[in-house]
């Protein structure tokens, strides 16, 4: 039989099956499930999916931040492995997809190839990262992060959550102090399969997206002096009142995000002001800024424009202003060979598909540091993640596996 050719379909009913199982262990009221990371619940998580993958004949490893590698051999001992990861950690009220659908539609790449007997020259690993979610210690894609040499391990492991408990008490407690060194080893590619968490798929009635890259994200503070005075006797015409001008600001702000195209993205949040009066013209106001673009030079533009407007807006009314920057993460570009694989796979599957960015950062962002890598996204009703509504079809799920299992055949040229 030659399979070089010929698409396969994965087995719904066991990849539906295994998410729906995984979505009993803390299970919340509202249909979501709550393991957050490092705790007994995403301990329990990882043990469950530990006895499938076993079951599957797989090896599995952990390193020293607790990222879990599970390893399907390859019949070439000199070709590097193929690695898909995502996680198993959820939000406090998380859905049953984000992550876990990654990991099971990696394991069922991983079945499904077992179930053909099809061996290929290249170990399949399959990661489940330590703490994506960066709710209960408060740093996204932790583990990853750890592994691509984002962020110390030292660093890492004396994060603590709100009850003063350490990544590295947790570690130890649950035995996940691994021997395996937390850095990047050879690997020829790298999947992370995904729902979406946003509308574009839905909305456009496409079925997989081939994400191209990661948006790059701008995070600012706006602090802005005004002079306090009488909200009543001060007339309106000469006040030096801060949240006039930052009315200015985010209304022109807006209006030239909008004319950055479709995949730009500007949000204000988290104003305060002083004092703590609402008959006093604040002395201060002060917001954040997030700005986000897949283009680095259009993210400068951005950045540049912004300042020129709250320069211009606080000049105009005599309020001082400073903006800081907070935090800057490039824009993620995922690896041609990668992205065409994925492409390709969709097409030969007879998947509807499109190119598109991810607006959510993602381990993929880490791992693109290291190993050429792509990502894989499906559908997701109404857009919704982060929420214990956060939902997808068997069949969307099927889809996305499929897609996945024909790209990794791609890479391994099988
Ligand atoms: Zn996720």
């Amino acid at each position: 039989m030659t399979l070089a050719t010929e698409v396969l379909a994965v087995d719904r009913d066991r990849l539906w099956g295994r998410l729906m199982e995984m979505a009993t262990v803390a299970a919340t009221a509202n249909g979501g499930s709550n393991r957050q990371a490092l705790s007994d619940d995403d301990a329990a998580g990882r043990a469950l999916f530990g006895g499938w993958a076993q079951a599957a004949g797989c090896t599995a490893e952990t390193d020293e931040i607790g990222n879990l590698f599970v390893r399907r051999p390859g019949t070439d001992p000199e070709a590097a492995p193929i690695l898909i990861g995502s996680h198993l950690d959820t939000q406090p009220t998380g859905g049953r997809f984000d992550g876990v659908y990654g990991v099971l539609g990696g394991l069922e790449v991983i079945e499904r190839l077992n179930d053909l007997d099809l061996e290929i020259p290249n170990p399949i690993e399959l990661a489940v990262w330590t703490n994506e979610e960066g709710s209960r210690f408060q740093y996204s894609m932790m583990g990853s992060a750890v592994w691509a040499g984002k962020l110390g391990l030292q660093q890492a492991r004396d994060l603590t959550d709100v009850d003063g408990i350490s990544v590295a008490a947790e570690l130890d407690r649950l035995g996940w102090n691994g021997t395996r060194p937390a850095r990047p080893s050879d690997h020829v590619a790298a999947f992370e399969l995904h729902i979406e968490q946003g509308p574009i798929l839905e909305a456009e009635q496409v079925q997989i997206g081939v994400v191209t890259g990661v948006q790059g994200l701008r995070w600012f503070t706006i602090e802005l002096g005004g002079f306090p005075a009488h909200a009543g006797p001060t007339p309106m015409a000469g006040r030096k009142d801060p949240a006039m001008a930052m009315a200015a600001v985010v209304t022109e702000v807006y209006r030239a995000v909008a004319a950055k195209g479709e995949w730009a993205r500007a949000t204000f949040a988290q104003f305060n002001s002083t004092p703590v009066s609402p008959n006093t013209i604040p002395e201060t106001l002060t917001c954040t800024l997030d700005i986000r673009h897949p283009d680095g030079g259009v993210l400068d533009e951005m950045e540049k424009e912004m300042r020129a407007i709250v320069a211009a807006r606080c000049d105009d009314i005599g309020v001082t202003h400073r903006v800081t920057l907070q935090n800057d993460s490039a824009p993620v570009h995922f690896a041609d060979e990668v992205v065409d694989a994925v492409e390709r796979s969709a097409q030969a599957v007879g998947l509807s598909n499109r190119r598109m960015i991810s607006g959510a950062g993602h381990d993929a962002c880490y791992v693109a540091m290291h190993c050429p890598t792509a990502m894989i996204f499906v559908p997701c009703e109404a857009g919704l993640s982060h929420n214990e509504a956060e939902n997808i079809t068997a069949e969307q799920a099927a889809n996305g596996a499929a897609v996945l299992l024909g790209a990794v055949r791609r890479i391994a040229s099988v």
